[in-house]
């Protein structure tokens, strides 16, 4: 569903952690971009939310959490089409709720599903069959309404949709139904035919809603035949079906904005009770894995300040990181909870990683071994591992009671941490040190 586009979003937030500059920005949005339209958001709407997260990024100041918060922003604006969002019941029910879309789209499985949604919410519904153009149609839709206890009208001898849908319509009323879903007939692609049948039940039984089902899976052509039937019926929402099976996700993302109306549910499965109602709000917070950057954001905010990150950042590029920044990462790394993705980087550790599953980092014996090792040198030392000669070292192994090869492996690995550090600050490695440390 927003996999690909959540963790697109993610590494584009991540490119502005350790630079708040223009630059970092524009390499953010760029990143952006790239995610957006990958996961089939359209062009135009990918232009115009990068231009809506850029303009709220510079309003609040660039930073990571501006950024963050402009996508949300943007995200939402986007997503927001002008319209009642929910679903609202006329004063004098029933609610009249049109359902159209091509042959296979999902109508008649969406139809029963919003039928039990709507029921779980304690409204009488009642369905209507009238799409007598499918043979089975009417039959699936008595085995549905059946499986799941919802009230059905169908007329056998009927051949006339706009008939029957004015029959159920007075059934609806006389009834007392709160709601009355009609289904219609859908066709392989749209033609006149079509058009003008789903017109004539429309004027009819002048429905409060239209809905159109639109198979997520047919990616930008959901959002084409959604436009085609806006300006055939005027629809109030879309409904896109099948989006369990989309794996880019982006097309949701478009509807609202490219075709003026809002994506009111998203189908997600088979069964009945597989439709979720699709609130911008919330949504965003989805897309954004808002648990997950939530928690990233507290807990690289809490265990390290921006300065100093930004610091350690400078340090590593300019090949400047000692023995003091390692511990004093190992010390925030501590307090970030699970240890075992970034064991891997850690000199002297990295053999670890695959051995252990729950890792006792601050009781194991190489990091013992590795406090050891770094209490035994002098401040300077520290400050310059490249002080570090044969003497000094004979001494730091007699002073953490190690031997003098395991000094050496252990300063060995740490050059080499601090080579690849340095050749990672640049753009991929901002990525992977977040990788690290999220
Ligand atoms: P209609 O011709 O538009 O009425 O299409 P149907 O309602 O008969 O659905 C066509 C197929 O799509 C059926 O096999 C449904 O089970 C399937 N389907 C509908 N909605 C979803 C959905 O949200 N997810 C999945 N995975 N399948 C769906």
């Amino acid at each position: 569903m927003f996999g690909v586009l959540s963790e697109s979003f993610k590494t584009a937030v991540n490119k502005l952690r350790f630079a708040d500059d223009d630059k970092a920005l524009k390499n953010a949005l760029e990143t952006l971009k790239k995610a957006l339209l990958k996961a089939d958001v359209h062009h135009k709407v990918t232009k115009e939310l990068l231009q809506r997260v850029e303009a709220h990024t510079k309003q609040a100041g660039i930073g990571q959490e501006a950024f963050l918060n402009a996508i949300k922003h943007s995200l939402a604006e986007i997503l927001t089409a002008p319209g009642n969002q929910g679903f609202v019941y006329t004063s004098k029910p029933p609610t009249v709720v049109l359902m159209s879309g091509l042959q296979g789209s999902g109508k008649t499985t969406t139809t029963v599903k919003l039928g039990t949604y709507l029921k779980l919410r304690k409204k009488k519904v009642l369905i209507a069959a009238c799409d007598l153009q499918r043979l089975a149609a009417v039959e699936q839709l008595k085995q549905l309404c059946a499986q799941h206890e919802l009230d059905l009208f169908y007329d056998e001898s009927g051949s006339d949709p706009v008939d029957v849908a004015k029959k159920a319509l007075e059934k609806a009323k006389s009834g007392l139904y709160d709601v009355l879903l009609v289904d219609t007939a859908g066709r392989l692609a749209i033609d006149e035919a079509l058009m003008a049948q789903i017109k004539a039940v429309h004027k009819a039984i002048a429905p409060h809603e239209v809905f159109y089902v639109a198979d997520a899976l047919s990616g930008q052509d959901a959002v084409k035949t959604a436009a085609s039937f806006h300006e055939a019926l005027g629809i109030t929402g879309v409904v896109l079906s099948k989006y369990d099976g989309d794996t880019k996700g982006g097309v949701a993302l478009g509807i609202a904005h490219q075709v003026g109306v809002p994506l009111r549910f998203i189908g997600v499965g088979e069964k009945a009770a597989d439709l979720e109602a699709f609130l911008p709000e919330r949504i965003v917070g989805r897309i954004m894995g808002e648990g997950d950057l939530a928690t990233l954001a507290e807990k690289t905010n809490a265990v390290i300040d921006e300065k100093k990150a930004k610091l350690m950042n400078k340090k590593i590029k300019k090949g400047e990181f000692n023995f003091n920044d390692f511990l004093d990462q190992m010390e925030s790394m501590k307090k970030l909870g699970s240890m075992k993705s970034m064991l891997g980087m850690i000199p002297g550790l990295s053999g670890m990683a695959d051995k252990l599953k729950d890792v006792d980092l601050e009781n194991s014996v190489e990091m013992k071994r590795i406090k050891a090792m770094i209490g035994s040198m002098t401040l300077k030392e520290r400050e310059a591992p490249a002080l570090l000669n044969n003497s000094r070292k004979r001494r730091i192994a007699t002073g953490a009671g190690l031997s003098q090869v395991e000094v050496n492996r252990f300063l060995k690995q740490f050059q080499n941490a601090a080579k690849m550090a340095k050749k990672f600050s640049g753009k991929k490695g901002m990525q992977d040190l977040q990788a690290m440390l999220g």
